[in-house]
């Protein structure tokens, strides 16, 4: 894996920036879960999902009985946007080397909403038609299985996005064995 060095200046995020958000969980797990950017709370402390989408992917894990200890999670870029808008894509390009390098030679790649969806799978789609589909995305030449599904935030205002996320827990499970 590689890490952006602490004076990153790859893009414009690194202007407003406390910490860069490298991934947590377990680092050699073949299951990689990729969200949209580091919100305030991560770039605090410097690691993902700590803030309240945190909780949220937390007890879904717990619900399927995983932990943070099965899985890698990371991000599509290290650091966080100003007000927490979504990363653009250009941001996202800048980053990609590192994501790309976290992503090499895992079995399963998983796609927490919206932007990481677009990012890794290369085009906008419905979310309601790929949720928890397993298509096949290339990664530096490497065919790899892609998992989209909601973001945990949308767990907040929409009650399908649970059940949606609560299932994608589940084929992780499975797939851990
Ligand atoms: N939302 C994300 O997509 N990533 C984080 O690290 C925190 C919140």
């Amino acid at each position: 894996m590689i890490h952006p060095p602490s004076d990153c200046s790859r893009c414009g995020l690194c202007q407003n920036r406390t910490n860069i958000v490298l991934p947590t969980g377990n680092l050699n797990s073949e299951i990689v879960f990729v969200g949209e950017a580091p919100g305030k709370n991560e770039d605090l402390q410097g690691t993902p999902f700590i803030g309240s989408a945190g909780k949220i992917l937390d007890d879904v894990m717990r619900s399927a009985g995983i932990s943070r200890s099965d899985i890698m999670i990371t991000n599509t870029v290290k650091c966080r946007p100003f007000n927490n808008r979504d990363p653009t894509k250009e941001e996202m390009m800048a980053c990609r080397p590192y994501l790309n390098s976290e992503m090499k030679g895992r079995k399963l790649i998983v796609g927490l909403g919206k932007s990481s969806i677009r990012n890794l799978m290369g085009y906008e789609c419905r979310m309601s038609k790929v949720v928890n589909t397993i298509v096949k995305i290339e990664v530096e030449g490497e065919f790899m299985d892609f998992l989209p599904t909601y973001h945990p935030m949308a767990c907040i205002y929409m009650s399908e996005a649970k059940k949606h996320l609560l299932e994608t827990m589940k084929i992780v499970k499975r797939l851990l064995g």
